[in-house]
């Protein structure tokens, strides 16, 4: 989010001030950015340079992208979904291993490994 005015556009009330925030993406650290901190609500607004470095470190830790729409499919009486192999890699899945999966919500589904 690239923000110019030091006003806070989120609570409206604190101002923004220089700092560095702690980036994680999927629970992995990415490490410390510059960023714009709100003295109110804590919200934090990074630049584009910062967006980049962040991306480029995602990339290089292989987790960018990791998050990706994929379809609900009928296998017999339940239902499937398939695991995109990026995050098979990620989580270092294979065939056969047992996972709990659970609704967290109406809008989530956690899938843990165990
Ligand atoms: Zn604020």
């Amino acid at each position: 989010m690239v923000i110019d005015m030091k006003k806070c556009p989120v609570c409206e009330k604190g101002k923004l001030k220089e700092g560095t925030i702690e980036e994680e993406m999927f629970g992995v650290s990415l490490g410390k950015f510059k960023a714009e901190v709100c003295d109110k609500c804590n919200e934090s607004f990074i630049d584009e340079t910062a967006m980049k470095q962040l991306e480029t470190k995602a990339k290089q830790l292989g987790i960018w992208g990791l998050a990706q729409k994929i379809k609900v499919v009928r296998s017999g009486n339940s239902l499937s979904i398939r695991i995109p192999a990026k995050i098979v890699h990620f989580l270092n899945l294979i065939e056969g291993k047992e996972i709990v999966v659970y609704p967290d919500g109406k809008g989530k589904m956690v899938v843990e490994l165990t």
